[in-house]
């Protein structure tokens, strides 16, 4: 039974005809979420023009921010009764959660352990590194669009790129590999950045992955007329490297590999705005606020954090996390005349 704090007894809704109680986290396409994107903060300490204004954003309210214990009873939640078998800690600025080193250490104590990863923009990595490794972390992302500094501090407002450059090394050195390299091509300079970018990715073993920007800056400025699409980037590729379909199978991977110049390196492309991958989604999002969003571009979220605030039992929450998930859109519509952009941008999301 689910109590409110009045210690009466919570309404619980029914569960939508036809949505199973247990096993995997389903939608009513078939689709079964394993990976679960958690954003830990919406607070970024840089400011890329293609996610936050130079000012940046009324941050959340402390008490609106789930707790470490709050977040660790979800993430049991999880991986023990939903079937989540990786779990991506991003934001935000991850890295400036204080908590992230006892939050993935709690998330690798859970059985099954699940896969553990981290998104950041790598400021402070050169620092975190070690420990992120010695708690659990298996693997990193970076965020890198251009190693040209000028280009860097133009696209995110701060002069950093050293920065990015040595969390990089340092987390090859502690063994938080493969790593990936995520990249947002600027509209100005992205294809003149792309290929040195390419060139330093592979001389340091990271694997580069290209994405299309897509309709989540907070300044609802996004273009698609501006966007540099998949196949743009490719013909500019294709001048300097030889590049062949990836063989691997692609499975739920939002990237499109391709093998570069007859070797084992491969360069990714996420084409989410002109070739979208919804149909393979196995994705569910926990936003830093304690709300489950069964798609990065969804407009109805369910409260997670009400229900744990009134005294929810696991049940209910795994109820209330089934039933978001089970109202999943069959994909994202960007392309669709009636498209919406989300109230909250990709920085309270969590990309
Ligand atoms: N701050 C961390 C970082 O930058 O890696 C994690 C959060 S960030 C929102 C996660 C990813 O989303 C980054 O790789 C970033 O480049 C990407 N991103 C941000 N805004 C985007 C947009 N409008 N379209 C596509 N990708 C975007
Ligand atoms: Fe911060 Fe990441 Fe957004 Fe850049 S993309 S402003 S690093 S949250």
């Amino acid at each position: 039974m689910t109590l409110t704090d009045l210690g009466l007894p919570m309404p619980v809704r029914p569960a939508p005809a036809g949505m199973p109680d247990t096993g995997p986290l389903l939608d009513t396409f078939g689709r079964a979420a394993t990976d679960l994107r958690v954003s830990l903060t919406d607070r970024c300490n840089l400011r890329c023009t293609y996610c936050m204004p130079a000012e940046g954003l009324d941050w959340l309210p402390e008490n609106q921010l789930l707790t470490a214990e709050e977040l660790d009873r979800l993430l049991a939640i999880a991986v023990t009764r939903l079937g989540i078998t990786s779990i991506r800690f991003t934001g935000g600025e991850p890295l400036v959660a204080q908590h992230l080193e006892q939050t993935i250490a709690s998330a690798s104590a859970l059985h099954p352990r699940p896969e553990i990863a981290v998104t950041t923009n790598g400021l402070g990595l050169a620092r975190r590194a070690a420990r992120l490794k010695a708690a659990g972390l298996n693997r990193v992302n970076v965020s890198l669009d251009t190693v040209n500094a000028e280009h860097f501090a133009q696209i995110t407002r701060r002069d950093r790129l050293a920065d990015v450059l040595a969390g990089l090394a340092a987390a090859a050195a502690a063994g938080l590999g493969p790593i990936k390299v995520n990249a947002v091509l600027d509209p100005r300079t992205g294809l003149d950045d792309v290929v040195p970018l390419l060139r330093f990715c592979l001389d340091h073993g990271y694997q580069l992955r290209i994405i299309e920007q897509m309709p989540l800056d907070a300044g609802h400025e996004w273009s698609r007329d501006t966007t540099i699409e998949a196949e743009t980037v490719l013909g500019t590729l294709r001048r300097y490297f030889d590049l062949q379909p990836d063989p691997s199978p692609r499975g739920s991977a939002p990237a499109q590999l391709w093998r570069v110049d007859g070797s084992q390196s491969t360069v990714g492309i996420i084409a989410s705005v002109s070739e979208s991958f919804c149909g393979a989604c196995n994705r569910t999002r926990l936003t830093a606020d304690g709300q489950i969003r069964s798609c990065l571009f969804s407009a109805t979220e369910t409260d997670l954090r009400a229900l744990l605030r009134r005294g929810a039992d696991d049940d209910a929450l795994e109820a209330a996390w089934r039933t978001a998930m089970w109202a999943k859109p069959a994909g994202h519509g960007i392309n669709d005349p009636s498209f919406v952009q989300p109230v909250r941008p990709m920085s309270a999301i969590g990309g």
